[in-house]
């Protein structure tokens, strides 16, 4: 048996265990219909060949970014705000009509 112990790791070791545990890509193959698995891209579910790069920045890494009133976040603090006032309006109509039935 050779003895291995005491030989260090080569030095890409580290960089190809990183490579190896990066998240997959999503993405389905168009010819044999499985998952790519090519590593993704940082923060995207798929990696470069399927559209890893496409799309502006988003919030205010993007330049067009002024105020942030219309960022995804924005909107669903908007949307959520909005839900909660129907709610409340649902619940004042159904006390008024109580009111008038007496
Ligand atoms: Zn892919």
């Amino acid at each position: 048996m050779p003895q291995q112990s005491h030989i260090s790791p080569p030095s890409w070791q580290k960089g190809l265990d990183a490579a190896r545990a990066a998240p997959r890509c999503h993405a389905r193959c168009k010819h044999a219909g499985r998952r790519c698995r090519n590593a993704a891209m940082r923060g995207r579910k798929v990696c470069r060949f399927h559209g890893g790069k496409a799309g502006a920045p988003r919030g205010e890494r993007n330049g067009a970014y002024k105020h942030g009133r219309y960022t995804i976040a924005a909107q669903i603090a908007k949307r959520e705000a909005m839900r909660r006032f129907r709610d409340e309006m649902r619940e004042f109509r159904a006390l008024l009509r109580e009111l008038d039935e007496k």
